[in-house]
């Protein structure tokens, strides 16, 4: 397969973006073609287009469009009832995919399932806080984890998503090397260990650019919240599950954190830490879907199998290193491909400005190419695990062109999918 595109939009993706603009109560510039089902690494629209998918519907098709695994799963239920109050009528795929989770997962023996990243984050914070009782916590510059009130209290990636609301007590540090003596310091500045409730972090920031943290950083943040009593939240609902080469990305850097949380990939939201750390009481935090239905359940629990049985752990390695090796001889040869830089196949690099951006994304999009943007002014490239290298070429090859066709200093920015799309 390859990608062919007409034009983007195409009349009918036009026509329905139109009609839901007029409803849709949440409006985030979406892209502008619309859904219609896939192959591989290829995504259709319905007027026909296909693109080579590097957005992985945000980091949320590990294994890209009609895989046999899935297809096998929706089959099991083309009959069956498929959303439950999973929490209170227990179906087994529940059980089944919690340890499915934590047998990749050593060290931890229990998990929570919800609906999505921001509940998994949300009852992250909501353990952490009833563990160690302090008044504030804290997250890190361009952070995102989330749009419900808790974990947007800890965002700090774009202000329209926090302006106008609510927030907890958060203080912030900066996501460099600093970072750790940083922290001894606001702890001191905040009145003691006793205040802080939690630290939460992503090991590699997802909405906030694709910045990665270094080993320093990471390590040392871990030393100074176990040497205070502080849990520590990392935040994996993007960099986990494989993507990065390792099933968790905390994993890169040797480190255990004491709550993790995923979704994404997983296709529900999961909160996981040891058993002591959540709540001893019943009902102390519930969900009536409780991990959504039970399509999603065994979803997760297919992607978990089908990346072990097809090593796909080690095609995110290879394909990351191929990726970035591609991209470092793309810089090479057109200068306004700034920074390459990846783990696994989290990969991103910088463009001069938003503007430049932005336009890029638009133009690499009318060429066949999903790639979407991510911080102020960077590209990223998270591919489905199972992409090859020939496929990676094919989108070298439109990223090339498209560099090739733009005309830079004339590259004015509107607003564009690559803005908004999380
Ligand atoms: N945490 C991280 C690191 C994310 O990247 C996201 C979404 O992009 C979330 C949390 C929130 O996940 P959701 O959109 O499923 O609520």
């Amino acid at each position: 397969m390859r990608a062919k595109v007409t034009k983007v939009p195409g009349p009918k993706s036009r026509k329905m973006l139109e009609r839901l603009k007029q409803v849709n109560g949440g409006w985030a510039l979406p892209l502008p073609m619309a859904y219609a089902g896939g192959e591989g690494c290829y995504m259709r629209d319905i007027d026909g287009n296909v693109f080579l998918d590097f957005a992985s519907q945000i980091a949320s098709s590990p294994l890209g469009y009609n895989h046999p695994a899935m297809n096998a799963v929706l089959k099991r239920y083309q009959h069956a009832p498929v959303k439950i109050a999973g929490q209170d009528f227990t179906p087994s795929e529940h059980l089944e995919l919690i340890e499915s989770i934590l047998k990749i997962s050593p060290g931890f023996n229990a998990a929570f399932l919800t609906n999505s990243g921001a509940e998994a984050v949300e009852n992250a914070l909501k353990i952490s806080m009833r563990k160690k009782r302090g008044i504030y916590g804290a997250s890190f510059e361009r952070a995102f984890h989330g749009r419900t009130l808790g974990a947007l209290s800890y965002t700090n990636s774009k202000i329209v998503q926090k302006a106008g609301y609510w927030t907890f007590p958060a203080q912030r540090l900066p996501f460099d090397d600093s970072a750790p003596a940083k922290l001894e310091d606001m702890i001191k500045r905040e009145g003691g260990k006793e205040n802080l409730s939690f630290v939460i972090i992503e090991p590699v920031q997802g909405e906030g650019g694709y910045r990665i943290a270094s080993k320093a950083m990471m390590r040392g943040i871990r030393k100074v919240t176990a040497d205070n009593g502080i849990p520590l939240i990392i935040d994996e609902v993007q960099s986990g599950l494989g993507r990065t080469g390792e099933w968790w990305a905390f994993e890169h850097y040797g480190i255990k954190p004491d709550v993790f949380t995923s979704a994404k990939a997983l296709q529900v939201g999961a909160t996981v830490a040891d058993k002591k750390f959540f709540p001893e009481e019943p009902a102390a935090i519930s969900s009536t879907w409780g991990g959504g239905s039970l399509i999603d359940l065994a979803m997760g629990a297919t992607i978990i199998d089908t990346i072990r049985r097809d090593k796909l752990l080690l095609n995110c390695q290879r394909m990351g290193a191929y990726l970035l090796k591609r991209l470092h001889e793309l810089a090479g040869k057109h200068r306004e491909v700034l920074n390459p830089r990846g783990l696994g196949l989290m990969v991103a690099f910088d463009l001069a400005d938003k503007k430049a951006r932005d336009h890029f994304a638009e133009a690499l999009l009318c060429n066949g190419l999903i790639a979407i943007g991510a911080g102020q002014n960077s590209m990223r490239l998270l591919p489905p695990y199972l992409v090859s290298e020939e496929e990676i070429d094919e989108a070298i090859g439109i990223m090339d062109r498209t560099l090739a066709e733009i005309e830079w200093g004339a590259a004015h920015g509107k607003p564009s999918h690559a803005e908004h799309a999380i």
